[in-house]
């Protein structure tokens, strides 16, 4: 899969564009101003696999809680800002490593200019971002609405541009699928500069999850993208395993595990539909990439998922472990969920001593 070229921006630590790995955004839901609450919730994203973070920045407060928020961890941040450009200036005084300016409701070009003439000198870039529910006023109503959010974005970065500013990253959301994948391949071709995915609102879990994997899948498939996000209502963990999966499932990161499991079918020698959450459970904190399979029978299951690195499948009154395919050993079935542990804890202390 070849993928769009784009210029690299830093933010923080992390580079997103110029072919750098796709990185995996979430945004806290604590209110930003309670520092301690705002940093918990950080560490529980970075343990879940976050690699950049935004945060709602809605008065100065927040804008002033940013300092003390950067004091505790090492992810980079970005500010979140809507209506008033004063708040960029205060997360740039206070440490932010990026900014999200939405072109619906900060246009006026002098409050612009001083935002990026900050932004230039402390070398933080900002990203346009556009969304369906709040675009300019005056952007006419019968345009379709991806070229509606590709001016906004176009107006904006071109703005940007005539400032002498080009630290920019680009993202056009919206809650419809083919709008959002329509306005991002028409801009793709017309800026240099990264562009961040995202289906904006895409409800609870199941259904979001599903939504988002289908737009930025489609768009990631095409070679589009260099940092996404998943809105889910849920804690932001669930965005970022939500993220992980649709990446991996497109083979562009490796990150944690993969979990391969059977539907089960009146074949099934053991329970998959209650193991396999529980090794679901079990691996959440796991960042090795690897790949485990949970299998109903022994008639398929070891060579149906062949490329696991282990995995069990369900014989008569007992359970078949296997590795890459082989079948290794059998346990007891009520034995199963620990002998797959141990093989797993194995499996991750060979990967940390090999240094994987
Ligand atoms: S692995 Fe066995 S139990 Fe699972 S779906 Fe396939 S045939 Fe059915």
């Amino acid at each position: 899969m070849s993928r769009r070229t784009s210029v690299p921006l830093r933010i923080g630590n992390i580079i997103v564009g110029g072919g750098a790995p796709i990185s995996v955004q979430s945004m806290t839901n604590t209110d930003t101003r309670d520092i301690a609450a705002t940093v918990r919730q950080i560490k529980e994203l970075e343990d879940c696999g976050a690699e950049i973070v935004r945060l709602a920045v809605p008065d100065v407060e927040a804008a002033e809680a940013i300092s003390g928020i950067k004091r505790e961890t090492s992810l980079p941040l970005i500010g979140d800002i809507h209506f008033d450009y004063r708040l960029a200036l205060a997360a740039l005084r206070a440490g932010v490593d990026g900014l999200r300016l939405n072109p619906g409701n900060i246009r006026k070009r002098e409050q612009i200019a001083m935002v990026v003439t900050m932004a230039r000198e402390r070398e933080i870039p900002i990203r346009v971002g556009v969304n369906a529910g709040s675009l300019p006023a005056n952007f006419e109503a019968e345009e379709p609405l991806s070229r509606r959010m590709v001016d906004a974005a176009l107006r904006q970065v071109e703005l940007m541009e005539e400032l002498d500013f080009n630290l920019i990253k680009v993202a056009l959301k919206a809650f419809d699928v083919p709008a959002t994948i329509e306005a991002y391949e028409m801009i793709a071709d017309r800026i240099p500069y990264p562009l961040h995915l995202g289906i904006t609102e895409a409800g609870l879990p199941r259904a979001g999850a599903i939504r988002s994997a289908i737009g930025v899948g489609v768009l990631l498939y095409k070679g589009i993208g260099d940092t996404i996000r998943v809105s889910l209502s849920a804690h932001p963990c669930e965005e970022v395993v939500a993220a992980y999966e649709i990446l991996k499932a497109l083979g562009l990161r490796r990150s944690g595990v993969t979990l391969v499991s059977c539907p089960s079918c009146g074949r099934a020698e053991i329970d998959v539909l209650k193991l396999a959450p529980e090794v679901d459970r079990y691996l959440e904190k796991a960042r090795k990439p690897i790949k485990v399979a949970i299998m109903g029978c022994v008639v398929n299951g070891p060579g149906e998922a062949r490329g696991a690195d282990v995995g069990i499948a369900g014989g008569r009154g007992k359970g078949i472990i296997f590795r890459k395919g082989k079948v290794i050993r059998t346990v007891p079935k009520e034995d199963l969920l620990e002998a797959l542990k141990a093989e797993i804890d194995s499996l991750l202390e060979r990967k940390n001593e090999a240094g994987w």
